[in-house]
């Protein structure tokens, strides 16, 4: 048997397209989901619905975002999911999250299981909309969650640690074998909860700084803070903010990487 094909659609490989087909990693999804009728819930790539529908089950209006249109148009003409679901047949990665927890009226619950091709991007798309989300649920690559997860001093933490710790906190839900699916990807999977923080722990007052510091220092993980970072921060000032001028990227936790862009957006360096 072609094992591309599920119920009777060819799994399309650049929409990383692994349909989940088994009913008891579905349901343990669903579980830590906990859809409720009154939340605004959103999926993203809902495909042929192996969660959308248990999800529906509890809900009676929900969004899904689907690029595939074959898929979009199936869902649309589902017969236990056409009255429930508004379909947009878009990118995900071009939704304004903001623009469709305003027109629902709440903040979303965001879920899915995502494409792995753009799994980091989309995360990165769906933090700039923080303060329009409660929760987000996503099936990843189970290196991924390991890296959303991971704390200083270790080979898994880097920038996309600190910035998703800056927005979130992040809570490894449940580990997902390749079987799980049709077809099998390649790697492990687990599902990760993010919740944006209701207070930022440690608030930036520009997050494009943090952002910065953060890609040009694990750019070059291997180099100490006062070669990575030293057309910015001299020494000394590394030394009165408290961060070992001799560190490297992942010896700096998310703390001090706000510390480091609070003082940046203070000083700017000017320009030549
Ligand atoms: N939720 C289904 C399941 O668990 O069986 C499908 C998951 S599959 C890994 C990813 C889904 O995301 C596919 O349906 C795919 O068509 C869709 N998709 C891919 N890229 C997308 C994008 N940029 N925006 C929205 N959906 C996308």
């Amino acid at each position: 048997m072609n094992n591309r094909v599920h119920q009777g659609h060819f799994a399309r490989k650049r929409f990383g397209q692994n349909f989940l087909n088994d009913q008891f990693v579905i349901e343990s999804i669903v579980s830590a989901i906990h859809p409720q009728a009154d939340h605004a819930m959103v999926e993203i790539g809902p495909g042929l619905g192996a969660l959308t529908l248990p999800v529906a089950e509890h809900l009676t209006q929900f969004t899904v975002v689907e690029l595939d249109r074959d898929l979009a148009a199936r869902l649309t003409v589902h017969p236990q999911l056409k009255d429930k679901l508004t379909v947009i047949q878009q990118d995900a990665m071009t939704v304004n999250f903001a623009e469709l927890s305003q027109q629902i009226g709440q903040p979303l619950r965001v879920f899915g299981n995502l494409p792995y091709n753009i799994s980091t991007p989309l995360m990165f798309h769906l933090f700039s909309y923080t303060h329009a989300i409660r929760d987000m649920h996503f099936m990843l690559q189970k290196e991924v969650v390991n890296r959303l997860v991971a704390g200083p001093n270790s080979k898994a933490y880097g920038r996309l640690s600190v910035m998703a710790q800056y927005y979130c906190q992040v809570i490894p839900v449940l580990e997902v074998p390749p079987t799980a699916f049709t077809p099998p990807p390649k790697v492990d999977s687990a599902v990760v909860r993010l919740v944006p923080h209701a207070v930022q722990p440690y608030p930036v007052a520009d997050v494009r700084v943090l952002s910065r510091i953060t890609t040009a220092a694990f750019n070059q993980r291997r180099k100490t803070l006062r070669n990575s970072l030293g057309n910015v921060f001299s020494v000394e000032q590394l030394v009165a903010l408290k961060i070992d001028p001799a560190a490297r990227a992942e010896n700096v936790s998310v703390e001090q990487y706000c510390r480091l862009a609070n003082w940046l957006s203070e000083h700017p360096p000017t320009q030549e």
